[in-house]
């Protein structure tokens, strides 16, 4: 069976997740349906048990578009991953889990829009056609466990680690392993060279929305693109997408956002100095 080495640089995206075994053919995906600063048990509990399991990576994914693209980035460049198992409770505000899912069954459009997704902005403009394509041919399935948004049992499949295991060990399987509605196995790796890309910027043609005549709407939704989009309120407005509307109006500035002290948004906040400057 074919396995291949993940080259230097292998995973290219920081996120939260945790590396496994490299060799292994699944990389387990715990939606975030929490600010990042009140991570609950169970969902670190998921991530430890698709490590424990023998995943190549398991972590927590938060958002339709940055996320994701992060996600994808790590995944194509280990050619090993073949399946990502799906879990946790669907986040009601950003949709990831249908956004993930939607991509693999319908792509994107010409917009870059993932087709078929209800999330708010399924947008993957930061990385290339070729990687989507890539990711998309490289996952033989997704194994979906992800439970409605709000799931409180505990014993719902998505929310319970010893399913979650279960359906990393099916993945690895040398001969075909039914779980659930699966028929899993290890079928080694793709075919192809890793891909190892980085998201060098967030920002996508900021030039034209920095140009003379762009409305402050059209700056909000650039800088929104760059906040963290968690909706915590803890600047004091109701959403994201309000801030960031005032923050094109000059009626408040970056520091009142404490998230984005946080160390994995050091590159937004650099990007957002440079669109305010
Ligand atoms: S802008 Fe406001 S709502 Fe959004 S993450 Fe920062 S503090 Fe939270």
């Amino acid at each position: 069976m074919l396995k291949v080495k993940p080259p230097d640089g292998y995973p290219p995206e920081k996120g939260r997740y945790l590396r496994g075994n490299d060799f292994s053919p699944v990389a387990v995906c715990a939606i975030l349906d929490t600010f990042d600063f009140n991570i609950p048990s169970e969902l670190q509990k998921l991530v430890m048990a698709g490590a424990d399991t023998g995943a190549a990576l398991s972590g927590m994914l938060q958002t339709e578009n940055v996320g994701l693209e992060k996600m994808i980035c790590n995944i194509v460049a280990n050619p090993n991953i073949r399946y990502i198992v799906l879990c946790g409770r669907e986040a009601a505000g950003h949709l990831p889990g249908e956004s993930l899912l939607a991509l693999k069954k319908n792509s994107v459009d010409e917009n870059r829009r993932i087709v078929g997704s209800g999330a708010p902005t399924p947008y993957l403009n930061n990385i290339p056609m070729e990687i989507i394509d890539r990711f998309n041919n490289q996952i033989v399935s997704i194994v979906n466990l992800l439970c409605k948004p709000g799931e409180q049992d505990s014993r719902a499949p998505g929310l319970d680690p010893k399913v979650v295991e279960k359906a990393v060990w099916s993945c690895y399987q040398e001969t075909e392993v039914a779980f659930m509605d699966y028929t899993l196995y290890d079928t080694g790796a793709y075919p192809e060279q890793a891909i190892v890309h980085q998201i060098a910027s967030r920002l996508t043609e900021p030039q034209e929305i920095m140009a003379p005549g762009k409305s402050k709407m059209g700056m909000g939704f650039m800088l929104h693109k760059l906040l963290p989009r968690t909706d915590c309120q803890r600047c004091g407005k109701r959403t994201c997408l309000a801030f960031a509307i005032d923050l094109a109006k000059g009626k408040c500035c970056l520091e009142e956002c404490p998230v984005l002290d946080q160390p994995e948004f050091v590159g937004d906040r650099q990007a957002l100095d440079k669109l305010l400057e």
